[in-house]
C-alpha cells in the first residue's frame, strides 16, 4: 500500500484576495495531489474556528502562516507513513491533536486542507475520480450516481452584495426533472436576461462576491419581482421549469429578537416574520428558504417549519453549520427540512460525510455549498456527487471560481452518461 511521503502547505489567496491555504500531498509511489480550502465573509456563530495570524502588518491580520506552519511541521510528522485511504483515522487524529470543541487550536481551515488532500490522495491511489471514490467509500448513494440540481445565486444582497438588500441570496433553482446540463442552461439564459432587465431599469448590474448581480434596488421584494419578470421574458416557465430560492441569512440583520428589513419601517418579531414568509410564499411560491431566522432562534424555526415545511424547503446553514449535534437537534425539534453542507464549517471530510448520512437517514434534503471566499478548487463538486447531495449551490454562473465548479459537474455528468451532451 502506498503511504504519505510528504505534505507541504502554502498561503494563497481566495477570490476576494483573502489569504487561504493550499496543500500539496505526495505518496511514496509518486502520486501527488493539490487542494485548497475556501473562506467566508460571514462565518456562522457555531462554525468551527478558522486559524488566522492576527498580525496587523500582514493582510490586515488575515494571513494564514501559522496554519501553514502547523501543517508543514506538527501535522506532517503525524501524517508521514500513513495510508491515505484511512480517512476516518486521519481525521480523528487531527481532531484529537487539536483537542478543542471549536477546533480553535489548529483551525478548521488547517484541518480541512489536510483532510481534503488526504481524500484526494486516497482517490488518486485507487485511480478514481474523487466523486467515485467518495461514493465507493461511504455508500451514501443507492443506485446510479446523479448530478445535483444547481441553485444559482443570481442576485447577491446582504454581506455578499452592494449593501442595500437585506437578504443575502436570491436563487434560481431549475426543476429537478431536468438533467444538470439542461438546468445549467436554463440558469444561464435567465442570468443573461436578468442583466438586460437591470440595465433597462438603470439598476447597477455589476456582480457581487458570488457572481450574482448586486443591484441598487429599493426593497427585497423588488429583487424577487425583477427575477420573476425576467423569467417571464424568457421561454422558461416560472413555477414549472424554474423556481425561486432565498438565503435570507437572517442572523446578519437580527437585532435582539427582532428582524429589521428595508421593506418595512418596523422590525419584525419572530412570529411576525413567520407570517411575512407565509405571505411571501402565497405570492411567489418560494421553493426554498435558507436561514430565515437567526442561528439560535429555534422557536421561530420550529414555528415556520410547522407552518410551511410541507410546501417549502427550509434549509439550515448558519443554524446547523454542518455540525452533527446541531443537525440532530434540528431533526429532533423539526426546526427545518434540509441542511446546507460546507465542509469548512466543520473541518474534516469524515465529519462532513457523517452530517450527510445523518441528514439522509432523517429524510432531510442535502444541499452541498461552496463559500463566498472560493478558490478554483473543485473538490466540493465531486463531494456533492459522491455523497448524493440533491442540490449544489456554487454561486451565480459567473466568475471563474464559480464556473469551474459548474464545469466540473458537466464533466462528471459526461463521465457518468457519455450520451448527455448534444442528446
Ligand atoms: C451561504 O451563506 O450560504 C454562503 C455560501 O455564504 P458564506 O460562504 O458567506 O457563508
Ligand atoms: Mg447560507
Amino acid at each position: 500500500m502506498p503511504v504519505i511521503k510528504a505534505i507541504q502547505a502554502r498561503e494563497i489567496l481566495d477570490c476576494r484576495g483573502v489569504p487561504t491555504i493550499e496543500a500539496n500531498l505526495w505518496l511514496d509511489n509518486g502520486i501527488s495531489v493539490t487542494t485548497a480550502v475556501p473562506t467566508s465573509i460571514y462565518t456562522g456563530k457555531h462554525e468551527a474556528m478558522e486559524l488566522r495570524d492576527g498580525d496587523p502588518l500582514r493582510y490586515a491580520g488575515l494571513g494564514v502562516i501559522k496554519a501553514v506552519n502547523l501543517i508543514n511541521t506538527t501535522i506532517a510528522q503525524h501524517l508521514i507513513g500513513r495510508d491515505p485511504s484511512q480517512q476516518g483515522d486521519i481525521d480523528r487524529l487531527l481532531i484529537q491533536l487539536d483537542g478543542t470543541p471549536d477546533k480553535h487550536q489548529f483551525g478548521a481551515n488547517t484541518m480541512l486542507a489536510v483532510s481534503q488532500a488526504v481524500c484526494k490522495a486516497g482517490a488518486a491511489m485507487y485511480h478514481l475520480p474523487v466523486y467515485a471514490y467518495l461514493a465507493h467509500k461511504y455508500r451514501l448513494v443507492y443506485g446510479a450516481l446523479t448530478i445535483p440540481t444547481p441553485a444559482f445565486n443570481v442576485i447577491n444582497g446582504g454581506k455578499h452584495g452592494a449593501g442595500n438588500l437585506d437578504f443575502q441570496e436570491f436563487l434560481l433553482v431549475p426543476s429537478s426533472r431536468f438533467r444538470f446540463d439542461q438546468g445549467l442552461q436554463i440558469g444561464v439564459e435567465i442570468f443573461y436576461e436578468l442583466e438586460r432587465q437591470l440595465i433597462n431599469k438603470n439598476a447597477i448590474h455589476s456582480v457581487g462576491v458570488e457572481g450574482g448581480f448586486a443591484p441598487n434596488l429599493f426593497t427585497n421584494l423588488d429583487a424577487l419581482e425583477i427575477i420573476i419578470q425576467t423569467i417571464q421574458n424568457t421561454n422558461h416557465q416560472y413555477g414549472h421549469d424554474v423556481f425561486l430560492g432565498l438565503d435570507v441569512a437572517a442572523s446578519t440583520f437580527q437585532k435582539g429578537s427582532k428582524y429589521a428589513i428595508k421593506d418595512r419601517s418596523q422590525p419584525f418579531s419572530g412570529k411576525e416574520f413567520v407570517s411575512y414568509y407565509q405571505d411571501l410564499n402565497d405570492d411567489y411560491h418560494i421553493f426554498s428558504l435558507e436561514d430565515p431566522f437567526g442561528d439560535d432562534d429555534w422557536r421561530s424555526w420550529i414555528d415556520l417549519t410547522m407552518e410551511m415545511g410541507q410546501k417549502v424547503l427550509i434549509i439550515g446553514d448558519d443554524l446547523i453549520t454542518s455540525n452533527k449535534e446541531r443537525l440532530i437537534k434540528a431533526i429532533r425539534d423539526k426546526a427545518c427540512t434540509a441542511v446546507l453542507v460546507k465542509p469548512n464549517q466543520i473541518g474534516t471530510i469524515t465529519e462532513s460525510v457523517e452530517v450527510v448520512k445523518i441528514a439522509k437517514d432523517a429524510h432531510f434534503t442535502v444541499m452541498a455549498s461552496c463559500r463566498s471566499g472560493e478558490t478554483t478548487d473543485t473538490f466540493i463538486a465531486d463531494f456533492a456527487v459522491g455523497v448524493g447531495a440533491e442540490y449544489a449551490k456554487f454561486g451565480a454562473p459567473s466568475r471563474g471560481e464559480r464556473i469551474i465548479k459548474y464545469n466540473r459537474l458537466l464533466r462528471i455528468e459526461a463521465e457518468l452518461n457519455p450520451q448527455t451532451q448534444g442528446a
